[in-house]
C-alpha cells in the first residue's frame, strides 16, 4: 500500500481498467461515495487510491435495446427516481428510489454502488432480484456477466474483483402487470430499511396467478428471491385467506434462513403483514 491516499478520476473506461489492473488490490472504486466515504472516515476502508468512476460515460443511461433494459451502473438513485423508461419497464425498482436516502443522498448515490455495498438493507437489490437481473463486469482481461444474487456473498461481503468495474445491470423489463416494492424501517424517511419487498405479478383470464416473482430485502444476510413463496400461489385465485398463508410460508422460510434471533418475533408478523399490504391489491 502506498503511504498517502491518492486520488484518480479516469474520463475513459479503458484507462480505469488499466490503473485497476496494476493497482486494483490496494485500489478502492468510487462512485458516489456515499457508502465509501463513510468508511474511509470511519477507518473501515483503508486503501492507497480512490478510482472514482463517476465520468465513465460506459457507466450512464437507461435504455430499452431490443427485449432487455439496461440500467447503468453510475445511474443515480434521482436518475431512477425520474426515469420515465423505468416507470414503464422497471416501476418496483423506481419505487424503491422514492424512499431512498434523501434527495442529496439519491443525487450522487448509484444502483452500482448499492449493488457492490451488498448490504442486507440495499433497497434497490429486491427490485433486481424480480427482474433476474445481470450484471456486467468488466476487467482489462474481458468481461463476465453474473445473476444479481451473486454479488453478495454475506453481508456487506461482494463476490467483485479488485480489478473490475461494473458498467450495467441488464434487467427483463415487465409491461402492465402488477409490481410494487415496499419497506419497513423505524423513520419513515432517511432510514435504512428494517424489511423490503418487491414484487411481480400476473393473472390469467380467469384470475388465477400465473407468474410471479418475489424477493425480500433486509430480512436474510443476503437479500433474495422467494421461491417457495411464489410456488404456493402460481395456479391459485388470491384471496385474503390465501395471501395470509402465502405470508406465514415468507416469514416460516425466512426464519429457516436466518434461525430465531431476539428481533424474530417482531420480524415474523412484519413479513406477513407487509407481504399481505402489498399483494392485496391482487385480490
Ligand atoms: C444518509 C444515508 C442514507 C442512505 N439511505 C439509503 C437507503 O435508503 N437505502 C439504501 O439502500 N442505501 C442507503 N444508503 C447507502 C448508500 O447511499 C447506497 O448504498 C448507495 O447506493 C451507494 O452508492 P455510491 O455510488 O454512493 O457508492 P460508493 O460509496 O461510491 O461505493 C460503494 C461500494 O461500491 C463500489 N462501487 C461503486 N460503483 C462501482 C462500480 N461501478 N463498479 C465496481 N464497484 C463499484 C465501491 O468500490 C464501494 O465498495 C444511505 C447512505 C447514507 C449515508
Amino acid at each position: 500500500m502506498c503511504a498517502a491516499l491518492a486520488y484518480v478520476r479516469p474520463e475513459k473506461l479503458d484507462e480505469a481498467l488499466e490503473f485497476l489492473e496494476e493497482h486494483g488490490g490496494e485500489t478502492a472504486v468510487v462512485a458516489g461515495g456515499t457508502d465509501a466515504m463513510v468508511d474511509l472516515r470511519s477507518g473501515a476502508l483503508q486503501t492507497g487510491y480512490l478510482l472514482d468512476v463517476s465520468r465513465l460515460s460506459e457507466l450512464k443511461g437507461i435504455a430499452i435495446h431490443g427485449d432487455e433494459l439496461w440500467v447503468g451502473a453510475g445511474v443515480t438513485l434521482s436518475e431512477i427516481y425520474s426515469s420515465e423508461t423505468l416507470a414503464r419497464f422497471a416501476p418496483a425498482l423506481q419505487k424503491a428510489a422514492f424512499t431512498f436516502g434523501s434527495k442529496q443522498i439519491r443525487n450522487t448515490a448509484t444502483i452500482g454502488g448499492n449493488v457492490v455495498n451488498a448490504s442486507p438493507s440495499a433497497d434497490t437489490m429486491p427490485p433486481l432480484i424480480i427482474h433476474e437481473a445481470r450484471v456486467v463486469l468488466v476487467s482489462s482481461n474481458g468481461e463476465r456477466t453474473v445473476p444479481v444474487e451473486a454479488m453478495s456473498t454475506g453481508p456487506y461481503k461482494s463476490s467483485i474483483h479488485p480489478d473490475e468495474v461494473i458498467t450495467r445491470f441488464i434487467l427483463k423489463p415487465y409491461k402492465g402487470m402488477f409490481a410494487d416494492f415496499q419497506k419497513i424501517a423505524r423513520r419513515k424517511a432517511l432510514a435504512i430499511s428494517r424489511m423490503s419487498m418487491a414484487v411481480m405479478a400476473e393473472k390469467d383470464e380467469t384470475g388465477k396467478i400465473m407468474f410471479m416473482r418475489l424477493a425480500l430485502g433486509s430480512s436474510t444476510p443476503t437479500p433474495r428471491r422467494m421461491e417457495d413463496v411464489e410456488a404456493f400461489l402460481l395456479g391459485n385465485r388470491p384471496d385474503r385467506a390465501l395471501l395470509w398463508e402465502a405470508g406465514q410460508v415468507l416469514a416460516e422460510k425466512m426464519v429457516e434462513i436466518t434461525g430465531r434471533r431476539p428481533s424474530t418475533v417482531y420480524k415474523e408478523k412484519a413479513a406477513q403483514g407487509l407481504f399481505m399490504r402489498m399483494l392485496y391489491p391482487l385480490v
